[in-house]
This record gives structure tokens, C-alpha cells and sequence, in this order.
């Protein structure tokens, strides 16, 4: 027997008319360098219809692909609302990627129109001889002649072409299981894979972000959206925060801890979120400069695990509570979120916030290990984590036609395999030791290097640490700490070394530390132990 319910397919469309409509009034602050540029909700909505208009005579129809190579800005939030509410694909292209990759991934969507930001304008230029399906680039925050395109792509002002153009667009009624927006995810072997992002899934994972025990977000909320709008999706809090009518503040291009800090201490946001090298370098700016920001109720720390070192100096020096998550771009991108029980002594507490938290009811996990069986939630099994629910992909972009063995390593049996290795206690809180190609396999033993890098980034005279594991004859693995000093201050090898004995497995204590000026970050602001490893095998590093 099926339902008496309405069947209403969960659209983009739906979400745009309900929160440019009912929160008319909130606000979205573009930070302009020394202050920011503000339009409301409903400026947003008519903005939105307008570049769908604009796009529609550009001749994107059906589900073209539309590229953004944006910062996080208003505009990119126009085009974050108006291309899949339209009908058509949000492709967000990762502004810090290597031209060859951009190259690969805008061909690889068959992007008919790129919108870019004038700033970024240069980026664009150099990879336009090879981009082939191009037909439109719109420049935005800028003048058009910062783009000069060969011959069968024209060039745009995004303000010109949006200029006199209806306020108002009749969102069509599109299947709920059409592609709304794609990102593409640096993958563990060869090109970057292509997640393509349902309706139905942004919907769900929307309302899922906006829930008590995961971002809470609400009307009252002002968030910061630090993380990229070209990083899965912003994590989900610009379509969250619009369905909810939280005011959102975007930073642009103001990313350094100096303009962060100052955002923070003007736009008094009570919400905000961004990968933990973000805070670390926030916080040692604040350290130095202290500001004022106590607006924050919550600030959601994931992409990489979160140090704890760095949830408790933001708690004991700045008020400011810490959540820690977990997700992939593949996962929309949330996968678990860490939020205790009740009925803790403090440190119990500490010790769950720690974790990378429980997953949602949507979001179902298991633990396999190296035999394919699946290891008990005991707290201490370890094993891969796989998922699988609404909002986690089934397969990449165009997996089959390209004949992507290595993809199809990546899902089986309707899980995800998401390469990230870690244990499940009894009561669902997920605790990741690493990423299964990051382990360190020392001896017949496995060394969790981001357990290392958390205890090095303990020590007061450590800004970062990274490490990496190197060949030993005898143990075949060991680790190599790469440690980044605090400014003006100093540890040696001898002493960091007696400091981590009393905090992990004496045979885990590595016998290897170099110093290094800063980690390398990927494209989204994460340790990149790819670099790392590969200044190691050039010898680079002593
Ligand atoms: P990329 O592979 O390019 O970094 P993603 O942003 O999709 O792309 O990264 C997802 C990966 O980030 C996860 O598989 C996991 O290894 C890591 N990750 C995300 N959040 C956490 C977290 N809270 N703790 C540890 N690792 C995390």
C-alpha cells in the first residue's frame, strides 16, 4: 500500500523560493578588504533570477554545466541558487587547483560557461586555449577585459549582463533525482573524480546540517562561510543557511588570519566554519593580536582531524566551543558529527568531542578490515570505513565510460569505501586514525601518524607538525616528524621526544624529526604529505 502524502520533489527551486521569500531580510556580507558589501535575501533571489535569465539566453538549457571559479562571494551564492534551481549544473571549480588539473576537469563536465572573478581572471586565461567546450565566460567583480578569449568564446560582464533583466524567474519543477551541482575531488590515484550532487541530496543534507545535534544552524545565526564554495560545497552551509534565513558572511579572498580576525571581531558571526590550518593560524594571530570573538556559539573543524590541542586553547583562551567533523566531498560532505552525550565529567566530555563524532540517522557506516569482514564497535577494532546513505555518492562522474578501474574500488555493494581507517565505539562515535595510505606500518605494527602529528602540535614551542612515514631497513616504516616552529620559540629532537614518551607507545616515539618553514597545504587547505614525501625522496629534508 503506498502513502496518502503528497509526492514534492526537493528542489533547489523550492529552497530558493522559501528563504529569498520568507527571509527576505537576512543578510548576505561579502568582506570587501576593510568592511563588507551587504544585499538581503530577497536582493539575493531577484539577483539569482536574473543571472538565470542571463543564462538562458547564453543558451544553457537542460542540465549544461555551468562553472564557477569564485571565491566565496554573493555573486557565487547567485549562481550557487540560480543554476540548479534553473534546471541546469553548478560545477564548482577549485580556484587553487594546477592549470592542467582545471583543464581536466572543466573538459571533463563539459562546461558551457564559466563565471569567474576578475581576480582570479589570469588562472582562467592561461588554460583557455585548452578548454573545449567554453562557450561564455562571465566576468564578475570586475572588468570583462580581464579575460581575453580566443575566437568562439565571448566575454561578459556578469553586472552588464544581469542588468534590466526580470526580477523574478519561474523556477521549473524538476525531477528531484537530477543532477543539481558537481565538485570534483583530488581522488587517491590519477585524475580527479567528479561527485554529481542530486537535488534530493542537497535538500536532505541541507536540513540534516540545520539539526540540533549537527551544525544547529537557525534564524539567529549569522555564519561565517569560510570554507571554499569550491570545497564540497562549502560543507553545505550556503543552501543550510538559506533555507533557514541564517545571515552568512563570505569572506572573498580575505582568507589570512589578520582579515579573518577582523571579520570576526566587525561582523560578530555566531557560526562559522573551515579546516583546522584555518584556526591554527588564527589562533596564533590572536595569540599575538588578540581580538574580540565571543559572537562565536559554534565553530564546526573537519576536512582533516582537529588537534586537540587546538579544540582546548580555543575553549580556555577565546570561549570559543569547537565541533569536530568528519566528511568527503563523496559524503555531500557530512558524514558524523561530534556531539557528547549527557551525564560527563568534563574530561569525558573532552575525550567524545575528540572523536570525529556519531552520523547521522541518514548516514549508515560499517568497519571491514583487511579480509573483507566486518570488525565489532568496540572502541578498539580497527578497521576501513564505509558508508552509505542519500547524500553519499554511488559512483563518480562518468565512471563507467571512461573505464575507471581505480574507481571501482571506490564503491561496492552500495558502500562507500572511503579510504579513512579508525574504530567505532558501542555507542556510535567514530574515531579515524588516519587515512589507510598515510599509516605508518612499523615493525608488523600500525603508527597513526595524525596521533603523532596531534601530540607534536601539543607542545607549546610547535606551530604545525606533519608526519610522513619513511623506509627503515629494520622496522620497514618509521615516522618522520616535520615540525614547524612557534615564532620566536624552539624544541629540539631531544625534548620533543621525552615529551611525547609519557603520551604514546614507547616503540611509536619516532626517532626521526626535521624542521621545516611551513606544511604544505593541498588545494583546500589540508596537509599535503604528498609534497612532503616527495621533498623526502629528493632529499630535501634532513
Ligand atoms: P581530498 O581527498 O581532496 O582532501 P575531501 O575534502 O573530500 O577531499 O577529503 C575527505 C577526506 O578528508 C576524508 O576521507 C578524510 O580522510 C579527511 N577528513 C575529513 N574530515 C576529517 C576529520 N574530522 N578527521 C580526520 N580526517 C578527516
Amino acid at each position: 500500500m503506498f502513502s496518502t502524502m503528497q509526492d514534492v520533489p526537493l528542489t533547489i527551486g523550492r529552497m530558493v523560493r522559501h528563504g529569498t521569500r520568507l527571509h527576505a531580510s537576512s543578510e548576505v556580507v561579502t568582506w570587501m578588504g576593510t568592511e563588507g558589501r551587504r544585499e538581503t535575501f530577497g536582493q539575493t533571489g531577484r539577483k539569482a533570477a536574473q543571472l538565470a535569465h542571463a543564462l538562458r539566453d547564453l543558451g544553457v538549457t537542460g542540465d549544461q554545466r555551468v562553472g564557477t571559479l569564485m571565491w566565496n562571494n554573493a555573486e557565487h551564492l547567485h549562481a550557487y541558487l540560480a543554476v540548479p534551481a534553473m534546471g541546469a549544473v553548478l560545477h564548482t571549480l577549485n580556484l587553487r587547483l594546477f592549470p592542467d588539473q582545471l583543464t581536466y576537469v572543466t573538459n571533463h563536465a563539459a562546461d558551457h560557461v564559466v563565471i569567474v572573478d576578475a581576480s582570479v581572471a589570469p588562472l582562467l586565461a592561461r588554460v583557455l586555449p585548452q578548454l573545449n567546450t567554453i562557450k561564455h565566460i562571465v566576468v564578475a567583480n570586475g572588468p570583462k577585459a580581464a579575460v581575453e578569449a580566443p575566437d568562439g568564446i565571448e566575454v561578459h560582464s556578469y553586472e552588464e549582463l544581469l542588468d534590466g533583466r526580470p526580477e523574478e524567474y519561474n523556477w521549473p519543477e524538476v525531477d528531484e533525482r537530477q543532477a543539481a551541482a558537481m565538485c570534483y575531488t583530488s581522488g587517491t590515484t590519477g585524475n580527479p573524480k567528479g561527485v554529481v550532487y542530486s537535488h534530493r541530496s542537497i535538500y536532505l543534507h541541507s536540513m540534516q546540517v540545520c539539526m540540533s545535534d549537527s551544525m544547529n544552524l537557525a534564524t539567529t545565526d549569522k555564519s561565517l562561510i569560510i570554507v571554499p564554495m569550491f570545497h564540497a560545497m562549502s560543507w553545505g552551509l550556503p543552501y543550510a543557511s538559506m533555507m533557514v534565513g541564517a545571515s552568512m558572511v563570505m569572506p572573498d579572498r580575505f582568507l589570512q588570519p589578520e582579515p579573518l580576525a577582523a571579520i570576526m571581531a566587525t561582523e560578530r558571526p555566531t557560526f562559522a566554519g573551515a579546516v583546522p590550518t584555518i584556526w591554527q593560524g588564527l589562533l596564533a594571530h590572536l595569540d599575538a593580536h588578540p581580538q574580540d570573538i565571543s559572537s562565536l556559539r559554534d565553530v564546526v573543524v573537519g576536512g582533516s582531524a582537529c588537534p586537540p590541542s587546538l579544540m582546548r586553547a580555543f575553549n580556555d583562551r577565546y570561549g570559543v566551543h569547537i565541533t569536530h567533523a568528519w566528511g568527503m566531498t563523496e559524503t555531500s560532505p557530512l558524514g558524523s558529527v561530534s556531539r557528547p552525550p549527557t551525564g560527563l565529567t568534563p574530561e569525558q566530555e573532552w575525550e567524545y568531542r575528540f572523536t570525529q563524532g556519531r552520523p547521522p540517522a541518514s548516514v549508515e557506516c560499517r568497519l571491514v578490515d583487511d579480509a573483507d569482514e566486518e570488525v565489532p564497535w568496540d572502541g578498539v577494532s580497527v578497521g576501513e570505513l564505509e558508508c552509505r546513505g542519500p547524500w553519499v555518492a554511488a559512483a563518480y562522474y562518468r565512471q563507467a565510460e571512461d573505464g575507471d578501474s581505480d574507481s571501482d574500488e571506490k564503491f561496492r555493494d552500495g558502500w562507500l569505501r572511503t579510504g579513512d581507517v579508525g574504530a567505532f565505539s558501542p555507542d556510535g562515535f567514530l574515531k579515524l586514525t588516519d587515512r589507510s595510505k598515510d599509516v605508518i606500518k612499523s615493525g608488523g605494527e600500525w603508527i597513526s601518524s595524525v596521533e603523532l602529528e596531534n601530540q607534536v602540535m601539543g607542545h607549546p614551542a610547535v606551530a604545525e607538525a606533519a608526519v610522513i612515514g619513511i623506509p627503515d631497513p629494520k622496522w620497514d616504516e618509521r615516522p618522520l616528524v616535520a615540525v614547524v616552529l612557534r615564532e620566536g620559540k624552539d624544541v629540539r629532537p631531544a625534548e620533543l621526544r621525552e615529551f611525547l614518551a609519557s603520551k604514546v607507545a614507547r616503540w611509536q616515539v619516532p626517532e626521526n624529526f626535521t624542521y621545516i618553514d611551513e606544511v604544505p597545504k593541498t588545494s583546500v587547505g589540508k596537509f599535503d604529505k604528498k609534497r612532503i614525501r616527495a621533498a623526502y625522496a629528493e632529499g630535501k629534508l634532513d
